[in-house]
């Protein structure tokens, strides 16, 4: 079947169903009136359309974002960071109590709002991302970043944006505003209908629906790993998204599903829903990673109302590699590539690649016509040196002081050796720019992609060369945990190095604003946020030239490309090439301190931000929406 085929003409594959299914498929489409009349006769609070949030428009807000400066020196007055820096500085150590990452942080005071001053687009539409992350709320990586950067930017447009995601257990309801159940209504799960809630509420400004099952699904302390079977959770939430959209009326013009965990919306969407009453949206799905592509077995998507044996085919979702054998297995991703209207990755090289290896190269290139790369931003609200409430000093390309005095009060909070120490005057405690150590970091999930060994090796070279290594990382897989925490045990009491194993949103805005140099060594990287976040606080990346580094890092050595030139990017794979990269920028850094605060001031300035690229995703999404 060609990849351009999606919609009606697929019936057919839904009529054929197991026995189980047949009941639950024939119900949902014979007596579409009776179930939608069922669903709305259980609690329905009318949905507050269009959803918007605060907007950042009182005059006197507006005026504070006008200027950077004015900003740093506001709140550096506050601190009396701008000029020597204060003895009221609440220093840590590592022998406090709380650690100073969980000390009691201004959350009411964090300046997340949608931003109202941006130019607007004329012609809106109302979209609804399905997700398994959103940050600050529900984040393990650069997926929930992205959901919640690209909803402010469209925000910020004039787009209504929703965000719907799983009500996670672990999810702090002290962070949502405005909680309140809106719809009860039941959604289909293996036989059976489960009675289940949709919350309304506000995160970060951003407007979310919750969806809560009254089942086990996504119980537990964490986003994922808990004790259910993940597939059957995220395929009943996937169902659970249309099944209240039909219960509450709501029909965008486009759903944005992201990676395997939502990419059953759009078979479920053709396939079922299209046919019964949602017959409005257009379905978008980005790729954060193609590595995760949501194996599954026929029975379980069978689970959740389709026939699984239909979709074992080559031009829907089977998964390629399983042909011949048995049973044959299907992947979600295979099949989202295939229903979706337009398939977006994280960056254009990252797009590159997929299409040259790999076993879903041959679906994508089937697919080649609404396949596109965007290039992820940064959310510029979340991560800003200038108002960032987890730093002890703020700061901004033409006043560095912040950044000098957030290292040293790191250093100090980690008790890194403060080779510094000797040049700050004690009697006014002004810190001098002329340290010496470059404080290399690396803010990552530590699994195979991210290049394990090189970051093992940055660790003992960075240490060789006298610098000082900070790793913020949390390994899921318990043998990479144990390696990382033999390292710790070995290096953690001396003073150059912190391996720091755990998940800490704070402490990572106080390293990045730390650090002289980001590391990101990744084997493959879609696109990557760190070295963008890194640079967005004064450090200078190293990277491997991989899918998103490649695109947004670019060498300083290299005389033929000088005015893109931000960081230090090497190939290989080995330790010797990464070697290479670090012993030029600690060059680079001791030799030339004037040409690296150039540097740092160029890749504070460079724009990352969603603001940049938005208007990409608003085009695609223009491109297949219907009026
Ligand atoms: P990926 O999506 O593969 O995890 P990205 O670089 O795209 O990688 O995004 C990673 C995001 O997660 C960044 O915001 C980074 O700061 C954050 N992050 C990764 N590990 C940690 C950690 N241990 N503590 C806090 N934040 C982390």
């Amino acid at each position: 079947m060609e990849c351009a085929t999606i919609g009606n003409l697929w019936l057919s594959s839904f009529l054929i169903s197991s026995p189980s299914t047949l009941s639950c498929s024939r119900r949902a489409l014979v007596s579409r009136d009776a179930c939608t009349a069922s669903l709305c006769s259980k609690t329905h609070k009318s949905f507050p359309s269009p959803l918007r949030c605060r907007a950042l428009d009182s005059p006197s807000t507006a005026a504070n974002l006008s200027s950077d400066s004015d900003l740093v020196e506001r709140t550096s007055r506050k601190l009396n960071v701008a000029g020597p820096i204060s003895k009221d500085v609440d220093w840590p150590s590592p022998d406090d109590e709380i650690p100073f990452w969980k000390r009691n942080f201004p959350y009411s005071d964090a300046n997340l709002l949608v931003r109202s001053n941006v130019v607007k687009d004329s012609d809106t539409l109302h979209i609804i991302h399905i997700t398994a992350e959103m940050a600050p709320i529900a984040k393990v990586g650069g997926l929930a970043d992205v959901v919640t950067g690209l909803a402010r930017a469209c925000l910020s447009r004039g787009h209504t944006v929703d965000i719907m995601l799983p009500f996670y257990e672990c999810i702090q309801k002290e962070q949502i505003s405005e909680l309140t159940l809106i719809t009860s209504y039941d959604s289909f799960h293996d036989g059976k209908w489960v009675s289940t809630n949709a919350y309304h509420g506000t995160v970060t400004g951003i407007p979310v629906i919750f969806i809560e099952p009254s089942n086990h699904f996504f119980k537990g302390q964490s986003v994922y790993g808990g004790s259910y079977d993940e597939m059957e959770a995220y395929l009943f939430f996937s169902r659970a998204c249309l099944e209240w959209m039909q219960a509450a009326f709501v029909q965008p013009d486009i759903i944005h599903v992201h990676e395997w965990q939502a990419s059953a919306v759009p078979l479920l969407y053709w396939d079922m829903y299209h046919h019964l009453s949602l017959r409005k949206p257009r379905i978008t799905l980005t790729i954060h990673n193609m590595e995760h592509y949501g194996e599954c077995r026929q029975e379980q998507l069978s689970k959740c109302g389709l026939d699984g044996s239909v979709y074992a085919t080559e031009d829907k979702a089977v998964d390629d590699r399983t042909i011949g054998h048995n049973p044959e297995r299907l992947s979600l991703l295979k099949g989202g590539i295939v229903y979706s209207n337009a398939v977006v990755t994280v960056s254009p090289t990252y797009l590159k690649e997929t299409l040259c290896s790999g076993w879903l190269a041959s679906t994508l290139i089937k697919c080649h016509d609404k396949y596109i790369g965007i290039l992820n931003g940064i959310d510029y609200a979340v991560w800003n040196p200038t108002t960032d409430i987890f730093l002890p000093a703020k700061f901004n390309a033409k006043n560095l002081e912040g950044k000098r005095l957030c290292k040293y009060y790191l250093q100090k909070g980690l008790g890194l050796d403060l080779k510094g120490e000797e040049t700050i005057n004690r009697n006014d405690d002004v810190i001098d720019a002329s340290v010496k150590v470059p404080m290399v970091v690396c803010i990552t999930r530590l699994v195979a992609q991210k290049g394990l060994h090189l970051i093992i090796h940055a660790i003992k070279h960075v240490e060789e060369l006298g610098g000082q290594m900070i790793v913020l990382g949390k390994a899921p897989d318990r043998r990479v945990e144990n390696e990382f925490k033999h390292l710790a045990d070995l290096l953690n009491q001396g003073p150059n190095v912190r391996i720091l194993l755990m998940y800490s949103e704070e402490l990572s805005h106080m390293v990045y604003a730390a650090a002289d140099i980001v590391l990101v060594p990744s084997m493959y990287e879609p696109c990557g946020l760190s070295q963008m976040i890194g640079m967005r606080y004064g450090a200078v990346p190293i990277v491997r030239k991989t899918g998103g580094l490649a695109d947004t890092v670019f060498d300083i050595d290299d005389q033929s490309n000088q005015e893109m030139a931000n960081g230090f990017v090497f190939e290989g794979i080995d330790e010797r090439s990464l070697s290479w990269a670090l012993d030029r920028a600690f060059y680079h850094y001791r030799e030339n301190p004037d040409e690296w605060a150039g540097m740092v001031r160029k890749v504070m300035e460079i724009d990352n931000s969603w603001n940049n690229t938005a208007g990409k995703y608003i085009d695609v999404y223009n491109s297949v929406r219907v009026r």
